[in-house]
């Protein structure tokens, strides 16, 4: 398995309304599980999205 080098923040969003307002609930056997403060949401299936952490956003 390959692990990414974290360059950036990872910055987790809801895959229902995109919003960033996750809670982490718990852990699961196979993952962890988050809630979105938004839409109600509980899952362990979230947006992961990598931001660089020093500005300089691509074109
Ligand atoms: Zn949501």
């Amino acid at each position: 398995m390959k692990r990414r080098r974290p360059r950036g923040k990872i910055v987790r969003s809801c895959p229902y309304c995109r919003s960033s307002r996750l809670i982490f609930e718990g852990a699961l056997i196979l993952g962890q599980l988050y809630r979105c403060l938004d839409c109600g949401y509980v899952g362990p299936l979230v947006l992961e999205e990598e931001v660089p952490d020093s500005g300089t956003p691509p074109s």
